[in-house]
């Protein structure tokens, strides 16, 4: 059984969402980046994977409004464009950690 990542802190930033895996391990996500990122059936086809949200139609400026906890696993991001039905697994956004030890850790992107 592998144990879920669990963040010590969430912090909302003006562009960006801090979350802190670990004391020596920030992850600092592009409030874009997460944006896009976005794997409910709205932005994300769930049976091809293929992504359904247009990169063209976020704005560069979108950020995060609220962050809500979703059990023990996930975050739910509402976002400044309105979209609020996002989730967030954990062990989704450590896999997307953009800390340069994770980014490493995946030999670059
Ligand atoms: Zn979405
Ligand atoms: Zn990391």
């Amino acid at each position: 059984m592998t144990a879920v990542p669990i963040p010590q802190r969430i912090h909302r930033g003006e562009r960006d969402v801090v979350i802190t895996w670990a004391e020596e391990h920030v992850g600092h996500y592009p409030a874009r980046d997460l944006r896009l990122a976005c794997q409910c059936a709205e932005c994300h086809d769930e049976m091809t994977g293929r992504p359904l949200l247009d990169p063209g139609a976020v704005s560069d400026d979108v950020h995060a409004l609220a962050i809500d906890l979703v059990g023990s696993y996930a975050i739910r991001i509402q976002w400044s464009d309105g979209h609020a039905t996002g989730i967030y697994p954990y062990d989704f956004l450590l896999s997307i950690c953009p800390c340069e030890r994770c980014v490493a850790g995946r030999g670059g992107r």
